[in-house]
Protein backbone atom coordinates (compact mmCIF):
# COMPACT_ATOMS: atom_id res chain seq x y z
CA UNK A 1 0.00 0.00 0.00
CA UNK A 2 1.83 2.97 -0.89
CA UNK A 3 1.82 6.13 1.87
CA UNK A 4 -0.26 9.15 1.16
CA UNK A 5 2.55 11.73 0.36
CA UNK A 6 1.47 15.89 0.73
CA UNK A 7 3.71 18.00 -0.83
CA UNK A 8 4.54 20.36 2.34
CA UNK A 9 2.25 23.21 0.34
CA UNK A 10 -0.80 20.73 0.72
CA UNK A 11 -0.25 20.65 4.27
CA UNK A 12 0.95 24.03 5.14
CA UNK A 13 4.69 25.25 5.92
CA UNK A 14 4.26 25.10 9.89
CA UNK A 15 4.09 21.64 10.29
CA UNK A 16 5.80 19.79 7.58
CA UNK A 17 4.10 17.18 5.57
CA UNK A 18 2.28 14.79 7.64
CA UNK A 19 2.01 10.83 5.69
CA UNK A 20 -1.60 9.96 6.57
CA UNK A 21 -3.12 6.78 4.43
CA UNK A 22 -6.42 7.75 3.86
CA UNK A 23 -7.11 3.75 3.71
CA UNK A 24 -5.68 3.22 6.77
CA UNK A 25 -7.65 5.43 8.31
CA UNK A 26 -11.07 4.20 7.16
CA UNK A 27 -9.98 0.78 8.30
CA UNK A 28 -9.66 2.16 12.23
CA UNK A 29 -13.11 3.92 11.51
CA UNK A 30 -14.75 0.56 10.22
CA UNK A 31 -12.61 -1.36 13.07
CA UNK A 32 -13.93 0.60 15.91
CA UNK A 33 -17.50 0.61 14.76
CA UNK A 34 -17.44 -3.21 14.34
CA UNK A 35 -16.17 -3.51 17.80
CA UNK A 36 -18.82 -1.85 19.01
CA UNK A 37 -21.46 -3.54 16.85
CA UNK A 38 -19.50 -7.16 18.83
CA UNK A 39 -19.62 -7.48 14.21
CA UNK A 40 -18.57 -11.94 13.93
CA UNK A 41 -15.18 -12.48 12.00
CA UNK A 42 -17.57 -13.14 8.75
CA UNK A 43 -19.37 -10.35 8.49
CA UNK A 44 -16.32 -8.36 8.90
CA UNK A 45 -14.87 -10.43 5.85
CA UNK A 46 -17.84 -9.71 3.74
CA UNK A 47 -17.72 -6.48 3.75
CA UNK A 48 -14.69 -4.40 4.59
CA UNK A 49 -12.50 -5.12 2.06
CA UNK A 50 -12.82 -3.52 -1.38
CA UNK A 51 -14.58 -5.72 -4.27
CA UNK A 52 -13.06 -5.09 -7.21
CA UNK A 53 -9.10 -2.84 -8.09
CA UNK A 54 -8.92 -1.69 -11.68
CA UNK A 55 -5.86 0.31 -12.79
CA UNK A 56 -5.53 1.89 -16.27
CA UNK A 57 -2.92 3.20 -18.55
CA UNK A 58 -4.15 6.29 -20.19
CA UNK A 59 -2.37 7.22 -23.72
CA UNK A 60 -3.25 10.26 -24.80
CA UNK A 61 -2.46 12.73 -27.88
CA UNK A 62 -1.35 15.77 -26.35
CA UNK A 63 -1.91 19.01 -28.27
CA UNK A 64 1.99 19.36 -29.73
CA UNK A 65 1.64 15.56 -31.01
CA UNK A 66 3.47 13.49 -28.47
CA UNK A 67 1.67 10.92 -26.48
CA UNK A 68 1.34 11.13 -22.79
CA UNK A 69 0.56 8.43 -20.64
CA UNK A 70 -1.53 9.23 -17.38
CA UNK A 71 -2.42 6.48 -14.47
CA UNK A 72 -6.08 5.96 -13.49
CA UNK A 73 -8.43 3.51 -10.93
CA UNK A 74 -11.56 2.62 -10.63
CA UNK A 75 -12.64 0.54 -7.00
CA UNK A 76 -15.34 -1.41 -6.60
CA UNK A 77 -16.00 -1.55 -3.04
CA UNK A 78 -19.29 -3.38 -2.05
CA UNK A 79 -22.28 -3.56 -4.40
CA UNK A 80 -24.52 -6.23 -1.31
CA UNK A 81 -27.27 -3.14 -1.73
CA UNK A 82 -26.77 -1.28 -5.31
CA UNK A 83 -24.44 -0.82 -8.16
CA UNK A 84 -21.07 0.91 -7.50
CA UNK A 85 -21.55 4.80 -6.79
CA UNK A 86 -19.18 7.33 -6.57
CA UNK A 87 -17.27 9.98 -8.15
CA UNK A 88 -14.18 10.25 -10.51
CA UNK A 89 -11.21 13.02 -9.23
CA UNK A 90 -8.59 14.88 -10.99
CA UNK A 91 -5.64 14.93 -8.85
CA UNK A 92 -1.87 14.83 -8.87
CA UNK A 93 -1.79 13.02 -5.39
CA UNK A 94 -4.53 10.42 -6.74
CA UNK A 95 -3.30 7.42 -5.45
CA UNK A 96 -4.96 3.86 -5.12
CA UNK A 97 -4.80 3.99 -1.08
CA UNK A 98 -6.88 7.40 -1.89
CA UNK A 99 -9.38 5.85 -4.20
CA UNK A 100 -9.85 2.66 -1.89
CA UNK A 101 -10.83 5.02 0.68
CA UNK A 102 -12.93 6.72 -0.81
CA UNK A 103 -14.87 3.67 -2.21
CA UNK A 104 -15.03 2.10 1.27
CA UNK A 105 -16.72 5.87 2.30
CA UNK A 106 -19.23 5.71 -0.78
CA UNK A 107 -20.87 2.08 0.25
CA UNK A 108 -21.13 3.29 4.04
CA UNK A 109 -22.46 6.95 2.43
CA UNK A 110 -25.27 5.79 0.78
CA UNK A 111 -25.98 3.08 3.40
CA UNK A 112 -26.92 5.58 6.01
CA UNK A 113 -28.82 7.61 3.81
CA UNK A 114 -30.42 4.21 2.94
CA UNK A 115 -30.17 4.87 -1.12
CA UNK A 116 -30.03 1.21 -2.70
CA UNK A 117 -26.15 2.04 -4.25
CA UNK A 118 -22.58 0.64 -3.39
CA UNK A 119 -19.63 1.94 -3.36
CA UNK A 120 -17.15 2.81 -5.78
CA UNK A 121 -14.38 5.64 -6.67
CA UNK A 122 -11.99 6.71 -9.66
CA UNK A 123 -9.57 9.05 -10.23
CA UNK A 124 -6.35 9.74 -12.44
CA UNK A 125 -3.23 11.04 -11.64
CA UNK A 126 -3.30 14.27 -13.40
CA UNK A 127 -3.06 18.30 -13.01
CA UNK A 128 -5.77 19.18 -15.21
CA UNK A 129 -4.60 22.63 -14.79
CA UNK A 130 -1.75 21.98 -16.93
CA UNK A 131 -4.05 20.43 -20.08
CA UNK A 132 -6.13 21.90 -22.57
CA UNK A 133 -9.68 21.56 -23.19
CA UNK A 134 -8.97 19.02 -26.29
CA UNK A 135 -6.44 17.26 -23.74
CA UNK A 136 -9.05 17.33 -20.84
CA UNK A 137 -11.60 15.77 -23.22
CA UNK A 138 -9.38 12.77 -25.20
CA UNK A 139 -8.52 11.73 -21.20
CA UNK A 140 -12.10 12.31 -19.94
CA UNK A 141 -12.90 10.25 -22.86
CA UNK A 142 -10.12 7.54 -22.77
CA UNK A 143 -10.72 7.14 -19.06
CA UNK A 144 -14.04 6.07 -19.64
CA UNK A 145 -13.10 3.90 -22.74
CA UNK A 146 -10.73 1.95 -20.47
CA UNK A 147 -13.82 1.14 -18.33
CA UNK A 148 -16.58 0.23 -20.35
CA UNK A 149 -16.95 -3.20 -18.72
CA UNK A 150 -16.41 -1.96 -15.19
CA UNK A 151 -18.98 1.00 -15.07
CA UNK A 152 -22.98 0.73 -16.58
CA UNK A 153 -26.03 1.67 -14.62
CA UNK A 154 -26.81 -1.53 -13.25
CA UNK A 155 -22.59 -2.31 -12.30
CA UNK A 156 -21.30 1.03 -11.61
CA UNK A 157 -22.46 4.87 -11.54
CA UNK A 158 -19.54 7.46 -11.16
CA UNK A 159 -20.09 11.28 -10.87
CA UNK A 160 -18.10 13.98 -10.54
CA UNK A 161 -15.41 15.03 -7.64
CA UNK A 162 -12.38 17.05 -7.16
CA UNK A 163 -11.60 18.53 -10.41
CA UNK A 164 -14.36 16.80 -12.53
CA UNK A 165 -18.28 18.53 -13.44
CA UNK A 166 -20.67 18.43 -15.59
CA UNK A 167 -18.75 18.88 -18.77
CA UNK A 168 -16.46 15.70 -18.21
CA UNK A 169 -19.59 13.87 -16.96
CA UNK A 170 -20.91 14.89 -20.36
CA UNK A 171 -18.14 13.69 -22.61
CA UNK A 172 -18.04 10.51 -20.74
CA UNK A 173 -21.73 9.54 -20.60
CA UNK A 174 -21.41 10.34 -25.02
CA UNK A 175 -18.50 8.28 -24.58
CA UNK A 176 -20.07 4.90 -22.73
CA UNK A 177 -23.45 5.52 -24.94
CA UNK A 178 -21.10 5.54 -28.09
CA UNK A 179 -19.59 2.33 -27.38
CA UNK A 180 -23.39 0.70 -27.06
CA UNK A 181 -24.46 1.18 -30.41
CA UNK A 182 -25.21 4.95 -29.56
CA UNK A 183 -27.77 4.48 -27.67
CA UNK A 184 -28.69 7.17 -25.59
CA UNK A 185 -27.03 5.85 -21.85
CA UNK A 186 -27.85 9.38 -19.49
CA UNK A 187 -27.80 6.42 -16.17
CA UNK A 188 -24.24 5.71 -16.12
CA UNK A 189 -22.94 8.75 -14.68
CA UNK A 190 -24.53 11.45 -12.60
CA UNK A 191 -23.34 15.14 -12.10
CA UNK A 192 -24.00 15.97 -16.04
CA UNK A 193 -25.55 18.72 -17.52
CA UNK A 194 -28.75 19.39 -17.32
CA UNK A 195 -29.47 19.52 -21.15
CA UNK A 196 -27.97 15.76 -21.22
CA UNK A 197 -30.45 14.19 -18.25
CA UNK A 198 -28.82 16.18 -15.54
CA UNK A 199 -31.63 16.58 -11.89
CA UNK A 200 -32.08 20.23 -10.97
CA UNK A 201 -30.37 20.61 -7.86
CA UNK A 202 -27.21 18.48 -8.56
CA UNK A 203 -24.94 21.30 -8.04
CA UNK A 204 -25.71 22.33 -4.77
CA UNK A 205 -26.79 19.16 -3.42
CA UNK A 206 -23.60 18.20 -0.95
CA UNK A 207 -23.73 21.81 0.14
CA UNK A 208 -27.30 21.37 0.69
CA UNK A 209 -27.69 18.24 2.65
CA UNK A 210 -24.64 19.82 4.84
CA UNK A 211 -26.65 22.80 5.95
CA UNK A 212 -30.00 20.07 6.46
CA UNK A 213 -27.17 18.47 8.73
CA UNK A 214 -26.35 21.45 10.21
CA UNK A 215 -29.60 22.99 11.05
CA UNK A 216 -30.54 19.33 13.01
CA UNK A 217 -27.08 19.37 15.06
CA UNK A 218 -28.11 23.03 15.85
CA UNK A 219 -31.56 22.02 17.22
CA UNK A 220 -29.91 19.09 19.35
CA UNK A 221 -26.72 21.36 20.71
CA UNK A 222 -29.41 24.94 21.16
CA UNK A 223 -27.14 26.95 18.88
CA UNK A 224 -28.42 29.70 16.78
CA UNK A 225 -27.58 29.51 13.53
CA UNK A 226 -28.60 33.25 13.15
CA UNK A 227 -25.25 34.96 13.64
CA UNK A 228 -23.58 31.89 13.93
CA UNK A 229 -19.87 32.33 12.47
CA UNK A 230 -18.47 29.72 10.17
CA UNK A 231 -15.14 29.23 8.82
CA UNK A 232 -14.39 27.08 5.21
CA UNK A 233 -11.38 25.14 3.71
CA UNK A 234 -12.09 24.40 -0.20
CA UNK A 235 -13.88 26.98 -2.20
CA UNK A 236 -15.07 24.43 -4.78
CA UNK A 237 -18.26 23.29 -5.64
CA UNK A 238 -18.92 21.85 -1.88
CA UNK A 239 -17.33 25.12 0.06
CA UNK A 240 -18.81 27.49 -2.59
CA UNK A 241 -22.60 26.47 -2.03
CA UNK A 242 -21.90 25.48 1.96
CA UNK A 243 -20.93 29.80 1.86
CA UNK A 244 -23.53 30.84 0.18
CA UNK A 245 -26.24 28.65 1.63
CA UNK A 246 -25.06 29.19 5.16
CA UNK A 247 -25.07 32.89 4.58
CA UNK A 248 -28.44 32.82 3.26
CA UNK A 249 -29.69 31.20 6.80
CA UNK A 250 -28.13 33.86 8.66
CA UNK A 251 -24.57 32.63 9.50
CA UNK A 252 -21.66 34.70 8.79
CA UNK A 253 -18.67 33.55 6.54
CA UNK A 254 -15.80 34.62 8.72
CA UNK A 255 -13.19 32.90 6.56
CA UNK A 256 -12.56 31.22 3.32
CA UNK A 257 -9.61 29.28 1.90
CA UNK A 258 -8.76 27.46 -1.10
CA UNK A 259 -5.11 26.26 -3.38
CA UNK A 260 -5.15 29.97 -4.18
CA UNK A 261 -4.86 30.95 -0.13
CA UNK A 262 -6.90 31.59 3.15
CA UNK A 263 -8.46 34.46 4.16
CA UNK A 264 -10.49 36.28 7.02
CA UNK A 265 -12.92 39.01 7.88
CA UNK A 266 -13.41 38.36 11.33
CA UNK A 267 -15.27 41.76 11.92
CA UNK A 268 -17.53 41.73 8.88
CA UNK A 269 -17.03 38.38 7.66
CA UNK A 270 -17.33 37.38 4.05
CA UNK A 271 -19.56 38.17 1.56
CA UNK A 272 -20.01 34.73 -0.46
CA UNK A 273 -21.27 36.13 -3.60
CA UNK A 274 -18.14 38.33 -4.14
CA UNK A 275 -16.19 35.61 -3.40
CA UNK A 276 -17.51 33.08 -6.01
CA UNK A 277 -17.66 35.44 -9.02
CA UNK A 278 -13.58 36.48 -7.95
CA UNK A 279 -13.20 32.73 -8.37
CA UNK A 280 -15.44 32.88 -12.10
CA UNK A 281 -12.80 35.12 -13.06
CA UNK A 282 -9.65 34.37 -11.87
CA UNK A 283 -10.15 30.32 -10.87
CA UNK A 284 -8.75 30.16 -7.48
CA UNK A 285 -9.15 32.59 -4.53
CA UNK A 286 -5.56 34.30 -4.82
CA UNK A 287 -5.36 37.70 -4.86
CA UNK A 288 -8.60 38.12 -3.55
CA UNK A 289 -7.40 40.15 -0.70
CA UNK A 290 -6.70 43.16 -3.34
CA UNK A 291 -10.56 42.73 -4.53
CA UNK A 292 -12.45 42.33 -1.14
CA UNK A 293 -11.82 43.55 2.49
CA UNK A 294 -10.16 40.66 3.89
CA UNK A 295 -7.05 40.01 5.19
CA UNK A 296 -4.55 36.80 3.90
CA UNK A 297 -3.53 33.85 6.06
CA UNK A 298 0.38 33.45 6.21
CA UNK A 299 -0.50 29.92 6.94
CA UNK A 300 -3.66 28.98 5.03
CA UNK A 301 -3.90 26.02 7.78
CA UNK A 302 -3.99 28.41 10.28
CA UNK A 303 -8.24 28.92 9.35
CA UNK A 304 -9.14 25.55 10.75
CA UNK A 305 -8.12 26.58 14.11
CA UNK A 306 -10.34 30.30 13.91
CA UNK A 307 -12.67 30.23 16.82
CA UNK A 308 -16.21 29.63 14.74
CA UNK A 309 -18.98 28.03 15.65
CA UNK A 310 -19.03 25.89 12.61
CA UNK A 311 -16.01 24.79 10.58
CA UNK A 312 -16.55 23.61 7.06
CA UNK A 313 -13.64 21.31 5.53
CA UNK A 314 -14.85 20.91 2.15
CA UNK A 315 -11.13 20.54 0.20
CA UNK A 316 -8.79 17.18 0.87
CA UNK A 317 -8.53 14.08 3.28
CA UNK A 318 -6.28 14.40 6.48
CA UNK A 319 -6.21 18.34 7.08
CA UNK A 320 -7.29 17.51 10.80
CA UNK A 321 -4.89 15.36 12.15
CA UNK A 322 -2.86 15.16 15.72
CA UNK A 323 -0.49 17.90 14.38
CA UNK A 324 -3.27 20.39 14.94
CA UNK A 325 -6.52 19.03 16.26
CA UNK A 326 -6.06 20.42 19.58
CA UNK A 327 -5.96 23.91 18.86
CA UNK A 328 -9.23 23.63 16.56
CA UNK A 329 -12.18 24.22 18.98
CA UNK A 330 -15.59 24.86 17.18
CA UNK A 331 -19.02 23.75 18.18
CA UNK A 332 -19.41 21.83 14.96
CA UNK A 333 -17.33 20.23 12.37
CA UNK A 334 -19.66 19.35 9.66
CA UNK A 335 -17.37 17.75 7.08
CA UNK A 336 -17.81 18.39 3.34
CA UNK A 337 -15.15 17.02 2.33
CA UNK A 338 -14.11 13.01 2.73
CA UNK A 339 -11.69 12.14 5.30
CA UNK A 340 -10.63 15.77 6.57
CA UNK A 341 -10.16 13.97 9.68
CA UNK A 342 -7.75 11.60 10.92
CA UNK A 343 -9.06 8.83 13.44
CA UNK A 344 -6.58 10.06 16.15
CA UNK A 345 -7.81 13.46 15.56
CA UNK A 346 -10.98 12.33 15.65
CA UNK A 347 -10.51 10.86 19.47
CA UNK A 348 -8.76 14.65 20.49
CA UNK A 349 -11.51 16.34 19.00
CA UNK A 350 -14.55 14.39 20.24
CA UNK A 351 -12.59 14.40 24.03
CA UNK A 352 -12.77 18.25 23.30
CA UNK A 353 -16.82 18.48 23.15
CA UNK A 354 -16.95 19.50 18.96
CA UNK A 355 -19.48 17.82 17.77
CA UNK A 356 -18.44 16.30 14.22
CA UNK A 357 -21.03 15.60 11.87
CA UNK A 358 -19.32 13.04 9.89
CA UNK A 359 -18.31 13.20 6.34
CA UNK A 360 -20.60 9.99 5.67
CA UNK A 361 -23.82 11.76 6.71
CA UNK A 362 -22.71 14.98 6.33
CA UNK A 363 -21.74 15.57 2.42
CA UNK A 364 -24.08 12.48 1.24
CA UNK A 365 -26.50 15.41 -0.23
CA UNK A 366 -24.42 14.90 -3.33
CA UNK A 367 -24.95 11.11 -3.88
CA UNK A 368 -28.39 11.41 -2.74
CA UNK A 369 -29.19 13.73 -6.08
CA UNK A 370 -27.00 11.53 -7.78
CA UNK A 371 -29.09 8.51 -7.35
CA UNK A 372 -32.42 10.71 -8.08
CA UNK A 373 -30.55 11.64 -10.96
CA UNK A 374 -29.91 8.41 -11.90
CA UNK A 375 -33.93 7.32 -11.15
CA UNK A 376 -34.85 10.05 -13.37
CA UNK A 377 -32.66 8.94 -16.13
CA UNK A 378 -34.56 5.37 -15.66
CA UNK A 379 -37.71 6.39 -15.83
CA UNK A 380 -37.29 9.24 -18.42
CA UNK A 381 -39.48 12.12 -16.34
CA UNK A 382 -37.68 14.50 -14.53
CA UNK A 383 -38.63 16.50 -11.30
CA UNK A 384 -39.03 20.21 -10.67
CA UNK A 385 -36.13 21.47 -8.45
CA UNK A 386 -38.81 21.85 -5.45
CA UNK A 387 -39.52 18.06 -5.60
CA UNK A 388 -35.45 17.01 -5.72
CA UNK A 389 -35.22 19.49 -2.48
CA UNK A 390 -38.31 18.30 -0.68
CA UNK A 391 -36.58 14.34 -0.91
CA UNK A 392 -33.01 15.44 -0.57
CA UNK A 393 -34.66 17.32 2.79
CA UNK A 394 -36.33 14.07 3.95
CA UNK A 395 -33.58 11.52 2.83
CA UNK A 396 -30.76 13.91 5.34
CA UNK A 397 -33.45 15.01 7.68
CA UNK A 398 -33.89 10.70 8.60
CA UNK A 399 -30.55 9.55 8.13
CA UNK A 400 -29.52 12.86 10.68
CA UNK A 401 -31.94 11.28 13.01
CA UNK A 402 -30.83 7.39 12.66
CA UNK A 403 -27.48 8.55 13.46
CA UNK A 404 -28.11 10.65 16.25
CA UNK A 405 -30.42 8.07 18.20
CA UNK A 406 -27.32 5.80 17.41
CA UNK A 407 -25.04 7.92 18.87
CA UNK A 408 -27.20 8.25 22.34
CA UNK A 409 -28.03 4.49 22.04
CA UNK A 410 -24.48 3.27 22.14
CA UNK A 411 -22.97 6.42 23.34
CA UNK A 412 -20.61 7.18 20.90
CA UNK A 413 -19.83 10.00 18.39
CA UNK A 414 -21.89 10.89 15.20
CA UNK A 415 -18.61 9.11 13.30
CA UNK A 416 -19.14 5.64 15.28
CA UNK A 417 -22.91 6.36 15.37
CA UNK A 418 -22.84 6.66 11.68
CA UNK A 419 -20.84 3.38 10.36
CA UNK A 420 -22.67 1.16 13.10
CA UNK A 421 -26.34 2.79 11.42
CA UNK A 422 -24.22 1.59 7.48
CA UNK A 423 -22.35 -1.37 8.63
CA UNK A 424 -25.50 -2.72 9.89
CA UNK A 425 -27.66 -2.27 6.45
CA UNK A 426 -25.01 -3.49 4.31
CA UNK A 427 -23.85 -6.59 6.54
CA UNK A 428 -27.52 -7.66 6.52
CA UNK A 429 -28.11 -7.30 2.49
CA UNK A 430 -24.73 -8.51 1.99
CA UNK A 431 -26.24 -11.90 4.42
CA UNK A 432 -29.15 -11.92 2.79
CA UNK A 433 -27.44 -12.36 -0.58
CA UNK A 434 -25.23 -14.47 0.45
CA UNK A 435 -21.85 -15.93 -1.34
CA UNK A 436 -22.04 -16.76 -5.11
CA UNK A 437 -20.14 -19.75 -5.55
P1 LIG B 1 -13.74 21.00 -6.27
O1 LIG B 1 -12.68 20.55 -7.18
O2 LIG B 1 -14.94 21.68 -6.83
O3 LIG B 1 -13.11 21.96 -5.15
C1 LIG B 1 -12.02 21.61 -4.36
C2 LIG B 1 -11.59 22.87 -3.62
O4 LIG B 1 -10.57 22.56 -2.67
C3 LIG B 1 -11.01 23.92 -4.55
O5 LIG B 1 -11.49 25.19 -4.14
C4 LIG B 1 -9.52 23.82 -4.31
O6 LIG B 1 -8.82 25.02 -4.60
C5 LIG B 1 -9.53 23.52 -2.83
N1 LIG B 1 -8.29 22.98 -2.31
C6 LIG B 1 -7.49 22.01 -2.82
N2 LIG B 1 -6.44 21.84 -2.03
C7 LIG B 1 -6.57 22.70 -1.00
C8 LIG B 1 -5.82 22.98 0.16
N3 LIG B 1 -4.68 22.35 0.42
N4 LIG B 1 -6.28 23.93 1.01
C9 LIG B 1 -7.42 24.59 0.77
N5 LIG B 1 -8.18 24.35 -0.31
C10 LIG B 1 -7.75 23.42 -1.17
O7 LIG B 1 -14.17 19.73 -5.41
P2 LIG B 1 -15.50 19.49 -4.59
O8 LIG B 1 -16.40 18.70 -5.44
O9 LIG B 1 -15.96 20.76 -3.96
O10 LIG B 1 -14.95 18.50 -3.47
C11 LIG B 1 -14.37 18.96 -2.25
C12 LIG B 1 -14.44 17.86 -1.23
O11 LIG B 1 -15.80 17.50 -1.05
C13 LIG B 1 -13.71 16.57 -1.63
O12 LIG B 1 -13.21 15.96 -0.46
C14 LIG B 1 -14.81 15.73 -2.21
O13 LIG B 1 -14.52 14.35 -2.16
C15 LIG B 1 -15.95 16.11 -1.28
N6 LIG B 1 -17.27 15.83 -1.82
C16 LIG B 1 -17.73 16.46 -2.94
C17 LIG B 1 -19.00 16.15 -3.42
C18 LIG B 1 -19.57 16.81 -4.63
O14 LIG B 1 -20.71 16.51 -4.97
N7 LIG B 1 -18.88 17.73 -5.27
C19 LIG B 1 -19.78 15.20 -2.76
C20 LIG B 1 -19.30 14.61 -1.60
C21 LIG B 1 -18.03 14.93 -1.14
Amino acid sequence: MEPKQYPPKYMGSMMGPVHTSAFENAMKQFDAAAKVMKLKPDQVAMIKEPRRVVEVRLPVRMDDGSIQNFKGYRVHHNNARGPAKGGIRFHPDVNVDEVKALAFWMTFKCAVVNIPMGGGKGGVIVDPTKLSLGELERLARRYMAELIDVVGPDRDVPAPDVNTGPRIMGWMMDTYSMHHGGDFIPAVITGKPLEIGGSLGRNKATAQGMVFCVREAAKVLKLNLKGATVAIQGFGNAGSFAAKLLAEGGCKILAISDIGGGFHNREKGIDPDKAIEYVKEHKTLAGFEKAASVSRYDDPLKLLEEPVDILIPAALENQITVNNATRIRPKVIAECANGPCTFEADQILTENNVFIIPDILCNAGGVTVSYLEWVQNRMGYYWTAEKVQEDLERIMVTAFDDVYETSLTYNVNMRIAAFIVAIDRVVRASEIRGLYA
